[in-house]
């Protein structure tokens, strides 16, 4: 008799745990192949520290051949599920198609960045949501301040040297803090003219920083980021944005050559083209992670509306510790799909949070209890080693160095701004020449370099 086929969608938080689980809990019972674009699983909660010069790249990429075992991948991005014939056609890294049957779906895809009808934003700000659009800034960094130690014009040099993060959630709250700490190293080896120093803001029109967090968490963060000079400005978003400078709701134009676009994420595009009910985007399952109406289909993650037991009414948040969480209840139901165990509805309880400031810093509540300061920081780092699924002693080593070699601030150059357009369905891929155009991306790539 034949082995049942599983197709798990995208290698993620969500994605990775329910091949790895399903892997486990079938022993070669069931064919399990893993869809994805890289051949990696990304670390998003590190991408920070890499924007940032602390972490190389290939730390944060967890391999999939190397960690996965009885599981086959294969590289290529999904555009089409037909529901029906239980297919899901899918074009790969070099542009060919190819279709995927199976017997149990698992939809994993996350999330990609959002954009809010804003002028000038997808053309002149970049998103955070994948390892190209973190070289980017590296280097995009690296080069303003490079450009703004020889500039001749004070206004120049300003302008360069100003940095502008909008959104102070996690994301856009921790790569302000790291991102600070980064020039003010690189401005420490390549002076700027007399009484310049690099400036980053801090937008959200929130009235706090990590808005969604508990407050104790906030005044941290926000104490940690003043105190180190980040101008934070709640209550102020962006009006529009230009190549020269953002235009702020309150007025002020920050002439300013970078813009980070921080304000959140959508589900990805692909759970929309299923035609099945969504909820603000993401698409609908039950608490057993089943889409209605189709029980050989599962989603988890980003991508999925998942019912939040705990708080009746309302759906689990999208973050890292729920995508994982999901990834495990999804391969225990679609194991039992299959006849092996039991299923069991998703429950979670709430573990805390923790924010990377940079240095020893950190903003952090384990199990509930506020932490601040190095203890913070200590237990922030600690975390993330115990949850990276690899590639540990890479972090750690990195994080050693860094406490005694100074950062390698060179710029690569390698990737452009061209090739990590805001407004993309794939920010976990950087954009070449002559590729076919990813669906979801309006914009052509033919903009100056900023
Ligand atoms: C910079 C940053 C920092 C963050 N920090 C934290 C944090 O500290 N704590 C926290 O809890 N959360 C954090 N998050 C949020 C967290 O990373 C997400 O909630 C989590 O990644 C969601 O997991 P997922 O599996 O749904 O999606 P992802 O982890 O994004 O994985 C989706 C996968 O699907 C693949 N994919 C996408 N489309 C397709 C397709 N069409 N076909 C095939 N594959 C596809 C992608 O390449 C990717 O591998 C952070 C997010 C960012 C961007």
């Amino acid at each position: 008799m034949s082995r049942p086929r599983i197709l798990i969608v995208g290698a993620g938080f969500a994605g990775y745990r329910t091949a790895r689980t399903l892997s486990r809990l079938t022993r070669n019972r069931a064919e399990i192949t893993l869809l994805n674009p890289t051949d990696y699983f990304l670390y998003l909660p590190l991408l920070p520290q890499v924007a940032a010069g602390i972490l190389e790249p290939r730390r944060v990429a967890v391999p999939l051949a190397g960690t996965l075992r009885h599981v086959r991948l294969v590289l290529g991005e999904a555009d089409g599920v037909d529901l029906d014939a239980r297919t899901v056609h899918y074009t790969d890294p070099e542009g060919q198609g190819g279709t995927l049957g199976y017997d149990r779906l698992v939809l994993a895809v996350g999330s990609v960045n959002k954009l809010l009808p804003v002028p000038g934003v997808a053309e002149n700000a970049h998103g955070f949501r994948g390892l190209p659009e973190a070289l980017y800034l590296r280097d995009h960094v690296t080069r303003q301040v490079e450009l703004a130690a020889a500039a001749d014009e004070p206004k120049s040099c300003a302008s360069r040297c100003t940095f502008v993060v909008v959104g102070a959630g996690y994301t856009g709250t921790e790569l302000a803090a790291q991102g600070k700490l980064f020039t003010d190293a690189l401005v420490r080896r390549q002076p700027l003219r007399a009484g310049m120093r690099p400036r980053w803001l801090l937008l959200d029109i929130a009235p706090r920083v990590l808005p969604e967090m508990d407050e104790r968490l906030s005044r941290t963060a926000d104490r940690v980021l003043r105190r180190r000079g980040v101008d934070v400005r709640m209550g102020v978003s962006v009006k529009e944005a230009t190549h020269d400078g953002v235009l702020l709701t309150d007025g002020e134009f920050v002439d300013s050559r970078t813009l980070v676009w921080c304000v959140g994420v959508r589900p990805d595009p692909l759970v929309s083209s299923l035609g099945r009910p969504l909820e603000r985007g993401r698409l609908l399952v039950d608490p057993y992670l089943q889409v209605p109406g189709h029980p050989d289909v599962f989603a988890c993650g980003d991508a999925a509306a998942v019912p939040d037991l705990a708080k009746p009414g309302q759906y689990t948040p999208m973050t890292a510790q729920h995508a994982w969480r999901h990834g495990k209840v999804a391969a225990v139901n679609v194991a039992a799909s299959l006849g092996i165990g039991s299923r069991r509805p998703y429950r979670h309880r709430d573990l805390g949070f923790v924010v990377d400031l940079g240095g020893v810093q950190a903003a952090a509540n384990p199990l509930g209890i506020p932490l601040s300061g190095p203890l913070a920081g200590a237990v922030t780092r600690g975390y993330h080693l115990a949850a990276m699924p690899a590639n540990r002693i890479r972090v750690a080593a990195d994080w050693l160095l860094e406490t005694v070699l100074p950062r390698q601030d060179v710029q690569l150059g390698l990737v452009r701004s061209w090739n990590v357009p805001l407004d993309s369905a794939s920010p976990e891929l950087a954009r070449v020449p002559g590729a076919p155009a990813q669906s979801g991306t309006e914009k052509s790539g033919t903009e100056e370099p900023r």
